[in-house]
């Protein structure tokens, strides 16, 4: 008789994790460290991932990606994150990028920038955020105004932008119409264009500095950086989808993006829980107390219990959201709910990795004190753990109306 089987992913979903979980063990985990140390750039692990084809798995064959679905692409993104959150946040904002470009973007768009996009020749960020401005996306106060040569002119600051000086492409959103009630239709998403690497832009992409980056207790080596634009000028055919279709359609696609960035944020979760595990299970069958190895212990075994379950929940949730959206099904509950319980499971599994590291724990010989540092953006990015709460909360009550 055939022994029972169950097959959590296709073959080719294994073949591909497999060879990612590959690519971290030998090239990202060995160097995490000291890159994190120096915050420096990773630059030759970033080549070898344009090499493995990372910038495109979910852009279209015909344009040179790999054409996968949103459920391979978080698996990816969970192997990823196992080795080093900054390593999926140089794909991330990219991934979000190519997902508005391939859901909105005009065909002539689409044409110019994914073909590139998929080499990771050009590399793409996504811009929301201001100083005075984070969760509540509707008081965005970056303008754009038509002027009388027909091109858009952007004025105002821009915060916490990853990939914010490397990047070729901003996906930027700006108040198009002051006077739009409700706010969110005044608002357009425009593909403005830079020199990568450069603080100050010059020639037709004039008008838009990139100030030092911003200082992070984590997430080292991945730029977080302010965009400031004076006077940019911005092609009408720069309006994402272009100027017809796109003008004050930005809020909608924007959100719409920020679906599965926070099914990609939930990925991040479960790779740096399970990396946590990793470390927990190691340490504790090594270091002894009380004349037996710490894992004998009730209360340790517990820990590693609850990491465990927490994370195998987390991954399902995940999943799930992801599914849903391959299938074309609307998941914006799910995503939340992933994106919510993934980012809590990857800080609690790191605090429970620290603890039963001991004193240890809290040097930075040991690899859960980089984690340590890292968790904690999970909360943060693609909404807070209390706005992914206000976004469960109102779509249940939609959901289930009496
Ligand atoms: C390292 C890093 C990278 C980032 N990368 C990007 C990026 O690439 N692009 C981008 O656009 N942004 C990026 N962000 C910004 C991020 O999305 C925001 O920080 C996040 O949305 C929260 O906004 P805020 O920091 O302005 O906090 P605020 O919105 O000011 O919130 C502060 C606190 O109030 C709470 N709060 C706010 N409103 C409510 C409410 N109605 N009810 C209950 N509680 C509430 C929040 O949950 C939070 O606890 C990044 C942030 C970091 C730290």
């Amino acid at each position: 008789m055939a022994e029972p089987t169950y097959q959590e992913m296709t073959d080719d979903q294994k073949a591909i994790t497999e060879m990612v979980r590959q690519f971290v063990d030998e090239q990202i985990l060995p160097n995490a460290e000291q890159y994190d140390h120096e915050d420096k750039f990773p630059e030759p692990i970033v080549e070898q991932m344009k090499e493995l084809g990372l910038f495109g798995v979910t852009i279209p064959e015909e344009y040179g990606g790999m054409g996968l679905d949103l459920t391979t692409y978080a698996m990816i993104v969970e192997e990823l994150s196992r080795g080093w959150i900054s390593i999926s946040g140089v794909v991330n904002t990219h991934f979000i990028g190519s997902y508005l470009l391939m859901k909105f973007g005009s065909d002539e768009q689409k044409q110019t920038y994914l073909p590139r996009m998929a080499t990771g020749e050009v590399r793409a960020a996504f811009s929301l955020s201001e100083p005075e401005m984070g969760s509540d996306v509707q008081a965005l106060k970056t303008s754009a105004k038509k002027d009388d040569d027909g091109n858009w002119e952007i004025n105002g600051q821009k915060m916490w932008v990853t990939n914010g000086l490397g990047s070729t492409l901003v996906f930027l959103l700006a108040k198009s119409d002051p006077d739009a009630d409700p706010r969110y239709r005044g608002m357009t998403c425009f593909i403005t264009e830079k020199e990568p690497w450069a603080h100050e832009n010059t020639g037709e992409w004039a008008g838009l500095t990139v100030p030092p980056q911003i200082k992070k207790m984590g997430y080292k080596g991945v730029e977080s950086t302010e965009l400031v634009y004076d006077g940019y000028k911005c092609s009408p055919d720069r309006i994402l989808g272009g100027e017809e279709a796109g003008l004050n359609k930005g809020f909608g696609q924007m959100m719409d993006a920020l679906e599965v960035g926070r099914v990609n944020v939930a990925a991040r979760g479960v790779g740096i829980a399970q990396r946590a595990l990793e470390l927990a299970l190691r340490y504790s069958q090594e270091r002894k107390a009380f004349g037996k190895p710490i894992a004998q212990h009730q209360a340790i075994q517990f820990k590693l219990a609850d990491m465990a379950t927490k994370i195998e929940a987390a991954r399902l949730v995940t999943r799930k959201a992801c599914m849903m959206k391959d299938a074309g099904i609307r998941s914006d509950l799910e995503a939340g709910m992933a994106k919510l319980i993934a980012s809590e499971t990857g800080k609690e599994c790191v605090e429970d990795c620290f603890r039963i590291h001991g004193g240890y724990g809290y040097s930075k010989e040991y690899e859960v004190e980089r984690l340590y540092r890292d968790a904690p953006l999970l909360l943060i990015g693609e909404g807070t753990s209390e706005i992914q709460r206000m976004v469960i909360g109102k779509k249940l009550l939609e959901r289930h109306k009496i």
